[in-house]
């Protein structure tokens, strides 16, 4: 606004702030265009990122650090299948350099028709500006044939995969190639942030696996398919979820069935996600022993998960406290 109002009151023929700010733009494009970067720094905007869900937001951050401004659609307590897709969302995209959505279907509920809306050519299919991040991802319980008349919300396999810290690697190095692409000038810096950021993860990988030795082997169940990443890096076993398919609530001859076989297995803990209702698994902890755990499923659900790292660094010490395995 400042800027409008320096331009209007511009009567003496000099360069307005808004005008200037036009022609660094119109010059900068020139150089760009000749293969100079030399404005890329100092005049050009930085990158539009928009996430689908906080944690593919942080791992961005991570990449795109100061380059960029990134906005996540889904709120860090909403479940990413069922996203309240505000008007706001469109007006959002439409302004968009780049768009990093999970794929796999997690988003098909409610992200094509706000993309439809934005007409951003930035960001749809086969665009430069378009990051799915499942592309590379090794997906875990890809059906055989399609079941979506059952109601199953993960036709294509279970998009939860950034909860393997593993996978969250593989993203951010599609996001660093893809803003690379966008902005050649800043390329090492994202590529530097990738290292740094793999980096971290492969170290504290070796803490993680080191608390985690000490329950390895432990049964759980969860309430959605959302943990399975997760169990399976860190050694744990999923007996069963209390909804009998993604998506499908829990039944009373689902739950019934489920007590006696906890059990029977020992299960120690009952893992949800904090937007899931707590009535069902405090009744089967009841009847069973087992412990509620809600952890959250991606980054910023509480203050101790504001970033990828310490997502897993909350959700594993939860974890080992509420299990036996903590010191
Ligand atoms: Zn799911």
């Amino acid at each position: 606004m400042r800027l409008l109002r320096l331009a209007r009151n511009d009567k003496k023929g000099i360069i307005s702030g808004k005008s200037l700010f036009i022609q660094l733009m119109v010059y900068c494009s020139l150089l760009i265009a000749h293969g100079s970067l030399l404005c890329s720094d100092s005049a050009l905007a930085k990158l539009n990122i928009v996430a689908t869900t906080p944690d593919l937001g942080a791992i961005a951050k991570e990449i795109g650090g100061d380059k960029v401004d990134v906005k996540s659609l889904a709120r860090p307590t909403e479940d990413p299948h069922f996203v309240d897709a505000r008007p706001s969302f469109i007006t959002i995209l439409n302004k968009a350099d780049v768009l990093i959505e999970g794929g796999a279907m997690l988003e098909a509920g409610w992200l094509p028709p706000l993309i439809e809306g934005a007409r951003n050519k930035k960001i749809q299919i086969g665009s430069a500006g378009r990051v799915i991040g499942s592309d590379g991802i090794t997906l875990i319980q890809v059906p055989t044939t399609l079941d979506r008349a059952m109601g199953d919300i993960h036709p294509m396999g279970n998009p939860h995969y950034l909860l393997d810290p593993l996978n969250g690697k593989v993203v951010a190095q599609h996001i660093c190639d893809t803003l690379c692409k966008l902005d050649a000038a800043s390329c090492p810096h994202f590529q530097t942030n990738l290292e740094g950021f793999s980096r971290k993860i492969d170290e504290k990988m070796v803490e993680w696996r080191k608390l985690t030795a000490l329950f390895k082997g432990t049964k759980v169940v969860t309430y959605h398919k959302s943990y399975d990443y997760f169990l399976e890096r860190f050694g744990l076993e999923l007996v069963d979820t209390l909804e009998p398919k993604p998506g499908i609530p829990p039944s009373p001859t689902h739950i019934n069935a489920l007590i006696p076989r906890m059990n029977e297995d020992g299960v120690k803990a009952i893992i949800i996600e904090p937007n899931k209702e707590k009535k069902t698994p405090e009744f089967i902890a009841e009847k069973t022993g087992a412990k509620v755990l809600v952890l959250p499923g991606t980054v910023g659900g509480n203050e101790e998960t504001e970033d990828y790292i310490s997502l897993f660094d909350y959700n594993l010490a939860q974890l080992a406290a509420a299990i036996g395995g903590g010191h």
